[in-house]
C-alpha cells in the first residue's frame, strides 16, 4: 500500500516509545491501594491478563458494573464473559446489549492497551476510578524521574526530520497532559520535531474532533492525513471513518489484516513505510 500523507498524527504512549517496564510500576500502585487480602490474587490475575492467559485481555471491553468482558465490533456486542471465563449465551448477550455501546472512561473501558489492564483488573476487585487515577499520576510522575530511562527508537527521529523536511507536517495527538508528554518527548530528543502538540486529547470520545481540527490547521483534506497509533479504538477507527490513512502498532497481535492500511508490531516495522512517502 502506497502512502501520500501531507499530515502524520502520531501517538505518543506505546507509538513514539516501546518501554513497558513502567506498567509494572502501575500495577504496584493500583494494587497497593487494595485491602490487603485482595492483593495476592490481583497480582496473580493481572500476570495473567498481561500475558494474554485471562478472560481479561487487550481488545476487549470492560463492563464495570456488570463486571462482563466483551467482545464488539463497531461498538456491537457479539460475545460477553464473566471474569472466571463462563461465556453468556446469544439470548443473554442480547438482551444485556440490544443497542451499540457506548465507550468511555469510566463504565465501559476499552482494554486497548497495556494501561488498562492492571486497571481493570483492580476495578474488578473494587478499586475506585479515583485511586486508579491516582495510581496513574503516581506513574506519569515517575515516569518523568531520571529513574525511568526509555529506549529510543533506532533511526525514528531521523526520519521524523527526513519527512518534515519534504515538507510532511507532523502532530503528536496524546491524551496524555502536557507536563510529563514533554518531558517524555524530551527524553526521546522529539520535542522540536512536531509541527502541532494536542495534549489532553480525549481520544476517543473527541478523536473526530481532533482530526478536524487539524486539516484545518494545515489545510488538507482527511485523505491527506496519516494516523499512526497503537490503540485501535482511538486512533484507527475514528480516523478510518473520516477517510484518513492508517498505521496501527499491534504487538499483542490483537487485530487483522483489515484493521489498518498497515499492521506492524512495532514502530521499527513501520519506518520502511515512512520512508517510502518520501522516496
Ligand atoms: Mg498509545
Amino acid at each position: 500500500m502506497k502512502l501520500l500523507p501531507k499530515v502524520i498524527v502520531f501517538d505518543l504512549d506505546g507509538t513514539l516509545y516501546e518501554d513497558i517496564h513502567h506498567f509494572n510500576f502501575y500495577a504496584e500502585r493500583l494494587r497497593d491501594k487494595l485491602p490487603l487480602q485482595k492483593q495476592e490474587i490481583f497480582w496473580k490475575e493481572y500476570k495473567l491478563a498481561e500475558q494474554g492467559e485471562h478472560t481479561l485481555r487487550i481488545g476487549r471491553v470492560y463492563d464495570v458494573a456488570k463486571d462482563l468482558l466483551l467482545v464488539q465490533q463497531d461498538r456491537i456486542v457479539k460475545e460477553a464473559f464473566k471474569w472466571d471465563g463462563t461465556a453468556l449465551s446469544q439470548e443473554e448477550v442480547n438482551q444485556l446489549y440490544p443497542e451499540q455501546i457506548t465507550i468511555d472512561l469510566e463504565s465501559m473501558l476499552s482494554i486497548g492497551d497495556l494501561w488498562w489492564v492492571p486497571a481493570c483488573v483492580a476495578f474488578h476487585h473494587g478499586l475506585s476510578g479515583k485511586s486508579g487515577h491516582r495510581s496513574f499520576l503516581e506513574t506519569r510522575e515517575f515516569m518523568m524521574t531520571p529513574e525511568f530511562k526509555m529506549n529510543k527508537i533506532t533511526n525514528f527521529k531521523e526520519m521524523l526530520q527526513d519527512l518534515r523536511e519534504h515538507g510532511v507536517k507532523l502532530v503528536l495527538l496524546t491524551n496524555s497532559p502536557e507536563p510529563d508528554s514533554e518531558v517524555i518527548l524530551t527524553k526521546l530528543e522529539l520535542q522540536t520535531v512536531f509541527h502541532k502538540k494536542i495534549f489532553n486529547g480525549k481520544k476517543p470520545t473527541l478523536t473526530s474532533n481532533r482530526f478536524e481540527e487539524i486539516a484545518l490547521t494545515f489545510n488538507v483534506n482527511y485523505n491527506e492525513i496519516l494516523s499512526v497509533g497503537d490503540n485501535w479504538i482511538n486512533e484507527i477507527l475514528p480516523a478510518q471513518k473520516l477517510g484518513c490513512s492508517t498505521i496501527l502498532i499491534d504487538p499483542h497481535h490483537i487485530s487483522t489484516d483489515e484493521s489498518a492500511d498497515i499492521v506492524v508490531e512495532t514502530m521499527t516495522q513501520a519506518i520502511p513505510f515512512f520512508k517510502k512517502i518520501i522516496e
